[in-house]
């Protein structure tokens, strides 16, 4: 009755053991397979007669060997167990990805425990590995993940012009007026107006007038270089951080950029908008005290644009004297 007992037991667990949802592998101290469960013959297509025996480095020329025999010589020696997760290495085993609704994956992610296996003389012979399928994990932490930099990145562009919005572009201003005081460097503040632009509202009406506003944010775009930081600060209100560029190489640019929007008119159902901007720049000055001093030098040299006639550059330098 007794003997009767265990061989059911040993029945059973046999028949847990193939059926778990996890992988079991028991290694030997030369990397040969001594036990296989279903887990892993169903994922690797192998019958546990066709691994026996078998080296593993031959059997999956894809696991990392020197990775995962230093992850598994802690464990022979120090008789440790020893953990990996999908983060640090996305699988061990090469094993496609069939859970239809994690499809996006195409390997099985996979955490794993390296557990020592004792011999009645309490040294470790072998090594056991639990693998668990954690591909269901992975995929949703990821396109949390990507979500969240998709989050990021909304919150910081500006839907109309895609240019960055004036938030985040004064979060870049202030890193940089920060550089540039450390560096004792030179970069310049350009911000412009689109002159009389209620006239194009109420001539083209509100869709035209946003035509016209996506109009201008590709022509700054056309004109910026890779380092220049562009955003939309409000309405019909832009902004322009140059960086490493001194007071000449920034009237260059505000000039260029003055006649680039003067001759380049927008299109709205087969119409030309015309448009002219004011512009005012502002060199770094260390007598700045924060980036909000250099905003306004800015936003006051744009104004003096605006009361010259428009349609004119002016740079805070040449109008402070008068102010
Ligand atoms: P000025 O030359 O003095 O700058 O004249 P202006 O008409 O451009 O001046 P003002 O700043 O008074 O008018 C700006 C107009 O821009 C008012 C507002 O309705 C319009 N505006 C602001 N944001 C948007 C937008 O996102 N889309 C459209 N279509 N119009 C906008
Ligand atoms: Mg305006
Ligand atoms: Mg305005």
């Amino acid at each position: 009755m007794a003997a009767d007992l265990d061989m059911n037991e040993i029945h059973w667990l046999m028949d847990m053991f193939n059926t778990v949802d996890v992988g079991l592998v028991v290694l030997d101290r030369d990397y040969k397979v001594c036990v296989w469960n279903g887990f892993m013959e169903n994922h690797s297509g192998l019958l546990p007669s066709a691994v026996k025996h078998k080296d593993l480095f031959d059997l999956f020329p894809a696991i990392d060997e020197k990775w995962f025999r230093s992850k598994s010589e802690s464990v022979f020696v120090l008789k440790n167990r020893s953990f990996t997760i999908w983060e640090q290495q996305p699988y061990i085993f090469r094993f496609k990805n069939y859970r239809p609704i994690t499809g996006k994956a195409e390997y099985m992610y996979q955490n794993a425990t390296f557990i020592p296996l004792t011999n009645i003389r309490a040294e470790v012979s072998h090594i056991c590995i639990i693998l668990y399928d954690v591909t269901d994990i992975a995929v949703n932490k990821k396109e949390l993940e990507d979500l969240n930099k998709k989050l990021e990145q909304m919150s910081q562009v500006d839907n109309l012009t895609q240019l960055t919005n004036r938030g985040h572009w004064e979060d870049l201003l202030k890193q940089e007026y920060l550089r540039t005081k450390r560096n004792e460097g030179c970069s310049a503040l350009l911000m412009f107006d689109i002159d009389h632009f209620k006239k194009v509202n109420d001539k083209y009406g509100h869709s035209g007038g946003d035509e016209a506003l996506r109009h201008i944010a590709k022509l700054l775009r056309s004109a910026l270089r890779e380092t220049d930081i562009a955003g939309r600060y409000g309405g019909e209100e832009f902004v322009v951080t140059l960086l490493d560029t001194d007071k000449e190489g920034s009237v260059v640019f505000a000039e260029r950029l003055r006649q680039l929007i003067e001759s380049s008119p927008a299109l709205h159902k087969n119409l030309e908008i015309r448009m002219t901007v004011s512009i005012g720049l502002a060199c770094f000055n260390h007598e700045f005290k924060d980036h909000e001093r250099w905003i306004e030098a800015a936003d006051k040299a744009l104004y003096s644009s605006k009361e010259g006639g428009r349609n004119r550059v002016t740079s805070f330098d040449d109008i402070k004297n008068d102010l």
